[in-house]
């Protein structure tokens, strides 16, 4: 059968906010990012579903979502529309603009439009509305011990801020597989009772599921910003920080988010956020709406910027999907 989409009722913008357009879209794959048109100040948004809609668990979680908010429906309608930006024959100019003004209208308590927001922010905002108790929530489990008297303290968090730690650069070079090693296993300083010894060894492990946003720290000694020479690698085993560790527990990358910043701070005022984001072994750098592709080899750092935090997914398990 043969689909004609009539343009003639409403915008032409709103067709995919029709679920039976939506529907068309259901079985198709995403493939690149679709450029986003920043309406005003949206990039942290935009960036961040760049990055979520390359993460194939996300994108299986919309689609079988059953929608009952504006926000479920607005999420499905990006989904469907970079399924339909993916498709070669159609040529991305024959599709109506992508923009995610609605969706974040869409979110309660809104964006009020006059500043750019954090991403990682709005992120956990997103995660609150959207997400439901079986997917992307994170626990941690921190567990102190002090090597003198064998005190030991043990701390469990159910919302957690994964945050990768920088290795001392004189030793290791900054890559996530470092700072795994480090923010697994750190030295904290824990004041308890009866010790004279406050230096004690933490180890902190996440159960992670399927999505999980990785913010990296690339600041060392609080100054020195790190961020030019933190690669990223398309897998990491994270099972040294993960509840998984006597295997591996391999992640994709699903997309960077970079801050474009001139003077090395993070002030949302003044800068520019964008996705370098992983589709099918390529890499785009996407900056609202323009689209590049990159070298998966050697992918360019967008210029005076620093990676912020990271999406990655988990591989599939044999059995699990
Ligand atoms: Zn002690």
């Amino acid at each position: 059968m043969e689909y004609v989409i009539s343009v003639n009722k409403g915008r032409f913008e709103d067709i995919f906010n029709n679920p039976k357009v939506i529907a068309l879209f259901e079985n198709k794959p995403i493939l690149k990012p679709a450029p986003i048109y920043n309406s005003c100040l949206e990039c942290f948004a935009i960036s961040v579903c760049q990055a979520l809609l390359a993460c194939p668990p996300f994108v299986r979680y919309v689609k079988e979502k059953i929608a009952e908010t504006k926000l479920d429906m607005h999420m499905k309608s990006l989904v469907a529309q970079f399924a339909a930006h993916s498709i070669p024959a159609a040529g991305s100019g024959d599709w109506p603009r992508v923009s995610i003004s609605k969706l974040l209208n869409s979110i309660p308590g809104g964006f009020n439009g006059k500043c750019r927001e954090d991403a990682e922010d709005w992120y956990r905002q997103l995660s609150k509305e959207f997400y439901d108790e079986t997917f992307g929530q994170v626990s941690a489990y921190y567990k102190t011990v002090c090597h003198e008297c064998g005190k030991c303290r043990e701390i469990n968090d159910k919302s957690p801020r994964v945050q990768l730690r920088c290795p001392d650069l004189e030793i290791t070079a900054a890559n996530i597989e470092s700072m795994l090693a480090v923010t697994g296993n750190e030295i904290v300083t824990w004041e308890h009772d009866g010790c004279e010894n406050t230096t004690c060894r933490e180890t902190t492990r996440y159960e992670f599921p399927d999505v999980i946003l990785v913010s990296v720290d690339t600041f060392q000694d609080g100054n020195r910003h790190i961020g030019k020479e933190l690669e990223f690698f398309p897998t990491e085993d994270f099972s040294p920080i993960s509840v998984n560790n006597d295997e591996p527990d391999i992640f994709h990358l699903g997309g960077v988010i970079y801050f474009r910043t001139f003077n090395c701070f993070r002030d949302e005022s003044s800068g520019h956020y964008m996705a370098r984001v992983y589709h099918h072994g390529n890499v785009f750098l996407a900056d609202d709406n323009r689209i590049y592709e990159q070298n998966i080899n050697r992918p360019t750092e967008p210029a005076n910027s620093v990676p912020y935090f990271a999406f990655y997914y988990r591989q599939r398990r044999a059995g699990r999907f």
